[in-house]
């Protein structure tokens, strides 16, 4: 009997007690092709409920369930993180616990991957259902990323995707300690295709993403994808100082030369070398900048390039 293709789905938990029996079931309804074989890994974002002894008791309940349990609470993007590594197979798809990326787009996507694609991605339609203020945060996070990262992150880009192992093992050499995953799979490359899907409501429990999460996170990834604040100090600094050059042309040319008699000496002198000063130190702050960038470059340690594919020609002499 030819042996089964692998494929894990990877599920962060955070105090989602209720949640993880029922997704269970209906991941084990999923017509899937027979030559597949699903393996369920919960991450359990050390949560203060019963979620930990649910996945424990599921796992003893049936050998393709397992889970991983973390620390502390470290949040979805390092739950997730923590899950890629664990997650063996030839693909992995990640999902959130509470049912609101629907279990029924697996055997889409895995037709999808079966199809060639290294990524999968989930594309969240607009949810008319969905408080106002979450919408409207929603969609000026990607706006601003956008504009700060030119990368092409779509508005409705979610965290329920697959990927097959080629792409898993790229996703593996970005080591940083803050990641945003949304981002780099923007940066991986390899053959992407986008699925659309309609979001569930959730099943139990509230959102796990309170405000000071939401803002750390879009923090979080406007800051580890964009050195354009860092850059701002530059824009700033020629401002300043051409205001300081336009004013010393004003004042000691025109004003003397036309109203002489209305001069109040020092009065100009302390515009242009206050402008001038500013100027010059947004611009020096913006060079230290530019040494700052390099050294957050290095510090992430993200990978220069991945390599497709190599001819068989390559590493014989
Ligand atoms: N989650 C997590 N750690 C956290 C917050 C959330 O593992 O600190 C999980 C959560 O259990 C869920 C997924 O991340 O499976 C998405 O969270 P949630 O559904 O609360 O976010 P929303 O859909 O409201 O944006
Ligand atoms: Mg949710």
């Amino acid at each position: 009997m030819p042996t089964k293709k692998i494929c894990s789905i990877v599920i962060p938990c955070y105090n989602e007690e209720d949640n993880v029996m029922q997704l269970y079931s209906e991941l084990k309804k999923l017509s899937i092709p027979e030559h597949i074989s699903l393996k369920l890994l919960y991450v359990d974002d050390n949560s203060e409920d019963d979620t930990w002894p649910r996945i424990c008791e599921l796992s003893r309940a049936d050998s393709s369930v397992s889970g991983i349990k973390l620390t502390r609470n470290y949040g979805h993007q390092a739950a997730l993180q923590a899950g890629l590594r664990e997650a063996g197979g030839d693909a992995v798809i990640t999902m959130d616990a509470d049912l609101q990326h629907p279990p029924s787009c697996i055997p889409r996507m895995i037709e999808c991957w079966e199809d060639g694609a290294n990524v999968v991605n989930m594309i969240r339609k607009p949810d008319p259902t969905l408080p106002v203020f979450k919408r409207v945060s929603s969609s000026l996070f990607y706006k601003t990323f956008r504009f700060l990262t030119r990368l092409s992150l779509n508005d409705g880009q979610s965290d329920f995707r697959l990927f097959d192992s080629f792409a898993l093992s790229g996703i593996l050499q970005f080591q940083e300690k803050c990641i945003f995953l949304r981002g780099i799979v923007c940066l991986l490359g390899t053959k992407q295709e986008s699925l659309e899907f309609i979001p569930a409501a959730r099943q139990y429990g509230e959102t796990k993403y309170t405000l000071p999460k939401m803002l750390r996170l879009a923090l979080n990834a406007s800051i580890s994808f964009s050195a354009f604040p860092l850059r701002l100090g530059f824009f700033i600094g020629i401002i300043c100082i051409s205001f300081a050059f336009i004013y010393v042309i004003y004042a000691f040319g025109i004003r003397i030369i036309i109203y002489p008699e209305n001069i109040q000496h020092g009065w100009a002198s302390l515009v242009v070398l206050i402008s001038f000063l500013f100027g010059s130190q947004f611009l020096y702050m913006s060079i230290m900048g530019e040494y700052i960038i390099r050294i957050f470059n290095e510090c992430k340690n993200r990978p220069t390039y991945i390599v497709e594919g190599k001819t068989s020609s390559v590493g014989k002499s």
